[in-house]
């Protein structure tokens, strides 16, 4: 079998065999088909699609490219959460301690940042010392002690995800379906979860950006997990303005540590924190419904239970548990630039993709693969859609330590923020569900 015939099958529109695609994932794994190569194809992909025989294939062979976990002497109901990206998008970062703390076990294997969007493993990697490489054997400890543990794909799990994944971040092939299932699919199945939730995001800052697109993906992920023998449900939720204020890692680890210290605000954060929590512990059996499963959540945040358990796991897995008290801890920026509104009214409209390119540019993304990001970029939003706001009042705040990447990011976010004279209808956080 040869690559090069694959790539041309794809592009000309045919249809894989399983032997083709497992070939192809096991090249990506191996490192025996280059990168341009593995890149043409992901791009035919997204150009052409995937049938639902090829999406099936390629997630199992994803899947089986690496180990799956078995974790049936784990005292409990193991469950987990994952998103298909967004901006701002950070519940993972509470909703692991407040599962855990709940008595849920959470092995949860993220990614990093992909395309506009952030990525778990750069959040967590923003607090000084923590790692995301664990071996197995470590992994299975952090989570035997305190219920939750956070890694990345690795050469033992899911190495297939590992290597795609960052092709797919630096070559504008993330927005694909099929792509997007078999990638959260085989990480997650390799676990060994008893439940899954899927946050499946819709709006102009998600990879699907029209609400029918998103269901289509929930859909695929939700039978996909069924097949599987996981209780799975996605939530269809809103990704039309960034989550939360904070975008860039240190500060979106830092939101998420206010309110794991009893913040409720931001409320669209607090929110879909709940409500994904809710899912969680339902779905794990620790609830009789979800809105039982709310108020588990919400007491772990308020009570400081979920805080502990943070601590806990930012400790075992070699991180400075002192940021949990002290934001200060995490990295600064060195350099802060208002930008103003220039009419008042109400803010109508945030173009969200844009907020997160702005925020790569400042360097909290990667351009290329190779590329470090710097932890400490981003902006913080000091307005959200349907927020009245003053000429001269500021939008948003810059955070940047190079002056040369202020330019290009703050000419995008001059063009983010609609301001209109009326109040803008709202959007629902939650437009859908599927079980
Ligand atoms: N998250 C993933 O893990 N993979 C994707 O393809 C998109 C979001």
């Amino acid at each position: 079998m040869r690559a090069i015939d694959i790539i041309r099958r794809k592009r000309e529109g045919g249809e894989h065999s399983a032997e083709e695609i497992a070939f192809l994932v096991a090249g990506a794994s191996s490192g025996s088909i280059p990168d341009y190569q593995l890149a043409a194809w992901l791009m035919a992909v997204v150009l052409r699609g995937l049938s639902a025989s090829e999406m099936a294939a390629l997630t199992q062979a994803m899947l089986h490219s690496g180990a799956t976990l078995d974790l049936s002497s784990l005292p409990g109901p193991k469950v987990d959460k994952h998103s298909t990206g967004g901006v701002g998008d950070k519940t993972s970062l509470l909703l692991a301690p407040i599962a855990a703390a709940g008595g849920l076990f959470v092995p949860m294997i993220s990614g990093r940042g992909l395309g506009h969007t952030g990525g778990t493993l750069d959040k967590l990697e923003s607090i000084p010392g923590f790692r995301t490489d664990l071996s197995l054997e470590k992994f299975r400890s952090v989570l035997a002690a305190c219920g939750c543990a956070m890694i990345g794909q690795t050469a033992e799990i899911a190495p297939a995800d590992k290597k795609l994944y960052a092709l797919r971040d630096v070559t504008a092939t993330v927005e694909s379906p099929g792509l997007i299932c078999a990638s959260i699919m085989s990480k997650k199945l390799a676990e060994g979860i008893d439940a899954l939730v899927l946050d499946v995001k819709t709006g102009s800052g998600a990879f699907m950006k029209r609400p029918e697109d998103s269901a289509h993906l929930a859909g695929l992920m939700v039978e996909t997990g069924r097949r599987m023998g996981k209780r799975t449900a996605a939530l269809i939720t809103d990704m039309d303005q960034p989550l939360g204020s904070a975008v860039g890692n240190a500060l979106e680890a830092s939101e998420c540590l206010a309110m794991l210290r009893g913040r409720t605000t931001p409320a669209d954060l607090y929110e879909l924190t709940l409500e994904l929590a809710g899912w969680m512990f339902f779905l794990g059996k620790k609830s009789p419904s979800v809105d039982v499963g709310r108020q588990l959540a919400a007491d772990l945040l308020a009570g400081g239970k979920a805080l502990a358990v943070m601590r806990k796991m930012i400790e075992l897995q070699g991180g400075d548990p002192a940021v949990c008290e002290d934001p200060e801890k995490l990295p600064l920026a060195r350099h802060q630039r208002e930008f103003k509104a220039a009419t008042g009214g109400f803010v109508s409209a945030i173009a969200c993709e844009q907020v997160g390119v702005a925020a790569s540019l400042l360097g909290a993304g990667r351009q290329k693969a190779e590329d470090a990001i710097d932890p400490a970029v981003g902006l913080v939003l000091h307005k959200k859609v349907g927020g009245a706001v003053k000429a001269g009042e500021a939008l948003c705040t810059l955070h940047y330590n190079e002056e040369s990447r202020l330019p290009p990011a703050m000419k995008l976010i001059e063009q983010c923020f609609t301001i209109a004279p009326a109040h803008p209808q709202a959007r629902p956080l939650v437009h859908g569900v599927i079980e």
